[in-house]
């Protein structure tokens, strides 16, 4: 993939009608049926990138409004040319992990689309696939599929993608995040060369760049955060501390018993499992949840944690956006993350519905770069936490002997973090497995 492009952040607008973005008029009373006035920030900032026929990586969640931010302008090109009938073909094609997304998905499409003469389907597993055939032999401009269902229609010969324009994976993380990776190289492998690709993603760590490098062509790049109102109202603390007294200090801010439970964010799985350990032996209740844990150990670790029985959930990024804890009230950040939005998205865990929120990082002298970048992002100073047994003292901290770092290489996620643009900054979460 060539470098991605920062779009020009000067040239947005967010505050102008959906009219400014050049929308043709059936989408457009389409959009105000749906009561929006105004463009959300992913919008603004997307459709017109999506118009222009270029490639978009995307960084945002689910409620920013990042479906319209791709249904619009799919809609609008796919309006210009368009066939009647049965002689329809899948032109466009929305890739997303989870039957109640693929749903909305659909709902949107066709909410939006209603005046544009296009159809749209929705097909994913789990229900008899009769209906799903049915809609698609009729003829279909848009299919909105779940991996597993797609797949099996390919290779029943209900489906090819021969035709496809447009292709959008959804939610990419959480897709990794379920195993879904061989499916959607499967699915990469079934689309023409030459097309339009937008990915997204809610977070962006270094094997999901690697997968949208795999799949963008010089694309665009647009980040969109929750909203500052949730970091404004979040008690946010920095504790300045060498990376070997990290355990430590995390065990003294645990002896506060006003901390009833927090959840842990690390940023790699082998990383959430040794800080779990480390707080069992100190009597702590813990428990990681990630990626390599079945869905029911999660499932099981999540109830444990919302009903108290288990004080610490340790968590990475990816795991922990499922977890949704109406009363979290502490979030406390191991690391410091290497994107600054990952830090907005992980303190946006509490203080949620107006309820109290604290947020307590754990920074040491190689991650205060990242710090930097997070204040940057958040317009703000995180206070400091000065009087903690712990001070910061090695400023320069020695990197270890060459021999001991590739040895540390070996064992997937355990290495130390590195400064933005040093050369092996990418190769931190390993090799992707090849696909099958
Ligand atoms: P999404 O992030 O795509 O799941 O959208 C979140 C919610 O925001 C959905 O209920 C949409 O109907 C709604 N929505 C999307 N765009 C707008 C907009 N421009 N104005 C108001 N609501 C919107």
């Amino acid at each position: 993939m060539s470098k991605i492009v920062e779009s020009n952040k000067a040239k947005i607008q967010y505050n102008k009608p959906f009219s400014a973005l050049k929308i043709i008029e059936p989408i457009l009373n389409a959009i105000e049926q749906e009561g929006y006035s105004t463009p959300t920030p992913i919008q603004a900032k997307s459709i017109p990138i999506v118009l222009r026929g270029t490639d978009l990586l995307g960084c945002a969640q689910t409620g920013t409004g990042k479906t319209a931010a791709f249904a619009i302008p799919i809609l609008q090109l796919l309006s210009a040319n368009k066939a009647y009938g049965k002689k329809r073909k899948i032109r466009s094609l929305i890739v997303t992990p989870t039957r109640e997304l693929a749903i909305q998905i659909d709902e949107s499409f066709k909410a939006y689309g209603r005046h544009t003469g296009l159809r749209t389907t929705v097909i994913f597993g789990g229900v008899n696939q009769n209906k799903q055939t049915a809609a698609l032999r009729s003829g279909v401009d848009i299919l909105v599929a779940t991996p597993g269902r797609l797949l099996d229609l390919i290779n029943q010969g209900h489906i090819t993608l021969n035709f496809v324009e447009m292709f959008v994976l959804d939610e990419a993380d959480r897709m990794l995040d379920m195993g879904f990776i061989h499916d959607v190289k499967r699915i990469l492998k079934e689309l023409p060369r030459k097309r339009q690709s937008l990915f997204f993603s809610a977070t962006m760590p270094a094997e999901i760049v690697k997968l949208a490098s795999t799949i963008l062509s010089k694309p665009q790049q647009v980040t969109v955060t929750p909203p500052s109102s949730t970091v404004d109202i979040i008690k946010q603390g920095i504790y300045f501390v060498d990376k070997g007294n990290k355990n430590a200090l995390l065990v003294e801010i645990l002896k506060n018993p006003a901390i009833k439970t927090a959840l842990i964010f690390t940023r790699t799985k082998y990383g959430a499992d040794k800080v779990a350990r480390m707080l069992n032996k100190k009597k702590i209740k813990a428990e990681a949840i990630h990626g390599d844990k079945s869905q029911n150990a999660r499932q099981r670790a999540l109830k444990n944690f919302k009903e108290q029985s288990t004080r610490v959930l340790v968590a990475t990024d990816i795991a922990a956006r499922g977890i949704d804890i109406d009363e979290l009230e502490y979030v406390i950040n191991y690391e410091i993350p290497n994107i600054a939005e990952t830090y907005v998205h992980r303190i946006g865990r509490t203080g949620r519905a107006g309820a109290k929120g604290t947020a307590l990082s754990l920074c040491d002298a190689v991650e205060k770069e990242y710090l930097r970048d997070i204040e940057k992002l958040i317009s703000k100073k995180i206070p400091v936490v000065e009087e903690h047994p712990f001070p910061l003292v090695d400023n320069n901290p020695v990197k270890p002997p060459k021999q001991q770092q590739q040895q540390r290489k070996r064992k997937p996620g355990n290495s130390k973090p590195k400064p933005k643009g040093s050369k092996n900054s990418k190769k931190r979460y390993g090799k992707p497995k090849k696909s099958r």
